[in-house]
């Protein structure tokens, strides 16, 4: 093989501001990187091949210490809320001046570029300046890998800083605490420090995007995975984490377009990312063997433990965090579309997990049930480990993703809307969640009845069966489905104590109700006469 002749960006990392360009790795190989990772003992193989490594202090973002600086590229167009918070710019020059300097000190440092958006005319040039090697292989797993031809002359349009070792003073950085990630839309940089979550600078960059796609380009920007059948009919799987958008949309028989970020255009939706970040957390190689058999050599792991004396992952150890993962190229998928694009949808999931029991494990929604759906964004997981946590946790989150969503939910909505009335779309809500009765009684639907389920929602196997109506939630329930019992379709049924149930269907209803006042007076009556009715 001949050694690329790829020409390294010094005065591009000079006009940044870092003085220290002695001893950086530009463009490593996955391999070189996992050596490096080694090599400064910051990583273990494990027996499958895979980069194991432990991302710190942080296992999962870190919402509260994410800014996005106020300045007037942004001012009128933010939605300021809890996940858009605002920063001064002028803490933004005190974070940088301090990252830099910190970078400058590092002995060596990562430097890569690569792309977001599959869609050449959304293209979004990224460079990641890092003080890890594996945040850098991170990157190279997760955004698009530019050949040699595309890195002559690449110019970034976005950068990413990030020194997980600095810890800001919080007083003197205009932060919360000693981490923050922090947005500039017109700096177009992110800076992160004081984190070592890798998830920080994908969910980073899906911001970004989630701001100029809709914003500036008229594209829907979507918090959902995707998938291709072999007629090119492609479906979208949106929901909340943990929901299952990358369990799902491994499917064997459907070519994987993406995991977790999508862009919807006039003509087609394409993946924002060219890899992908599945949890770990139970992973069993039956129930899952596509992401099982990704942790593979290239693969980072992360936050996980072995069984004792071995380099076998223990996928049931939560010891160090329930949010364990791994993150892998796509094509580590045995079937992944690449380019990853594919054709206007025929059919949108909508997955929740309801720990309440109560929505039906698959029902049809009309156009105005599901932006109702959309808008609420709902889901209720058990909530976490603590000791005597009994009652489901639920979440609304406008869009099923608020907190990477710069504009008001309402764009979002309106986009989704439009695309919804213009092209004939199937849209079915799947719950993931519970059955049998709520968390503490009943049990998690079975991934493979969840799999069967829209398998023949996306084979028209549905279109035919009779259905009935949720007297509660209006939904639209099939009465039978291939290879799953009847008698788990309609919830109640699988509840011993029907009046519970009703109890419980109520409460839910009315917490969808509560939610939905801020939107109210802002939605059409089609979507308004879509509410549960108690
Ligand atoms: P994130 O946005 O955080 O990446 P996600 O939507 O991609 O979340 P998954 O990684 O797919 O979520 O997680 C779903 C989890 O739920 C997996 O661990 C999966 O094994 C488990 N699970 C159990 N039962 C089901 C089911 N019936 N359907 C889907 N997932 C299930
Ligand atoms: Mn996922």
């Amino acid at each position: 093989m001949s050694v690329p002749t790829i020409s390294f960006p010094t005065e591009n990392l000079v006009s940044i501001g870092l003085k220290n360009t002695e001893s950086i790795h530009y463009q490593s190989s996955p391999e070189d990187l996992v050596q490096d990772t080694l090599r400064i003992g910051e990583g273990v193989i494990t027996d499958t091949g895979a980069l194991a490594i432990q991302t710190g202090e942080f296992t999962g973002r870190s919402p509260k210490d994410k800014f996005t600086v106020r300045d007037e590229t942004t001012v009128d167009s933010v939605h300021w809320n809890e996940f858009n918070i605002a920063m001064e710019d002028k803490y933004f020059h005190i974070i940088q001046k301090k990252i830099l300097a910190y970078l400058d000190n590092q002995p060596e440092l990562w430097v890569r570029d690569c792309f977001a958006c599959a869609d050449p005319r959304y293209r979004l040039n990224l460079r990641i300046i890092s003080e890890k090697p594996w945040t850098n292989l991170f990157a190279y797993n997760m955004f698009l890998r530019p050949d040699e031809d595309e890195l002559e002359n690449f110019k970034a349009d976005w950068t990413i800083l990030s020194a997980p070792g600095l810890k800001l003073n919080a007083a003197e950085c205009g932060t919360r605490q000693h981490n923050a990630a922090v947005v500039s839309f017109k700096h177009k940089m992110i800076l992160i420090a004081g984190t070592g979550y890798t998830g920080e600078t994908k969910k980073g960059i899906f911001t970004v995007l989630n701001y100029i796609l809709p914003h500036d380009k008229g594209v829907l920007s979507m918090h959902c995975s995707a998938n291709m059948g072999d007629a090119g009919d492609t479906a979208i799987f949106f929901g909340l984490s943990g929901t299952g958008k990358t369990t799902l949309s491994a499917d064997p028989y459907r070519k994987l377009i993406g995991d977790d970020e999508h862009g919807w255009t006039e003509d087609n939706i394409f993946n924002f990312e060219g890899g992908c970040y599945a949890k770990l957390i139970g992973l069993n190689e039956q129930k899952e063997p596509e992401i099982f058999h990704a942790i593979r050599p290239g693969a980072i792991v992360e936050n996980v433990q072995f069984f004792k004396g071995t380099n076998r992952i223990n996928f049931d150890d939560a010891s160090i965090t329930e949010n364990t993962r791994v993150s892998y190229p796509l094509h580590f998928i045995s079937n992944a579309q690449e380019p990853s694009i594919g054709r206007i949808p025929k059919n949108i999931f909508f997955l929740t997990c309801d720990a309440f029991g109560v929505l039906p494990p698959i029902s049809k929604l009309s156009t105005g049930q599901a932006m109702y759906q959309f808008i609420s964004g709902y889901t209720a997981k058990v909530a976490g480990t603590e000791a005597g946590v009994t009652e489901p946790n639920p979440t609304f989150s406008a869009c099923f993703g608020a907190p990477f969503l710069p504009l008001h939910p309402g764009e979002y909505a309106r986009m989704l809307g439009e695309k919804l009335h213009k092209h004939k779309v199937n849209v079915w809500l799947i719950n993931t969640g519970w059955t049998g009765g709520a968390y503490g009684e009943g049990h998690r639907i079975k991934l493979s009845y969840t799999r069967a389920m829209i398998t023949a929602a996306l084979n028209k196997n549905l279109d035919k069966v009779e259905s009935v109506t949720d007297p509660i939630f209006g939904v639209a329930i099939p009465v039978a489905a291939p290879g799953v019992p009847s008698d788990i379709l309609i919830p109640k049924n699988t509840w011993k104590d029907k009046s519970a149930y009703d109890e419980k269907a109520k409460y839910l209803a009315g917490l969808f109700l509560t939610n939905f006042e801020k939107y109210a007076s802002g939605v059409s009556e089609e979507i308004i006469s879509a509410a549960p009715k108690i």
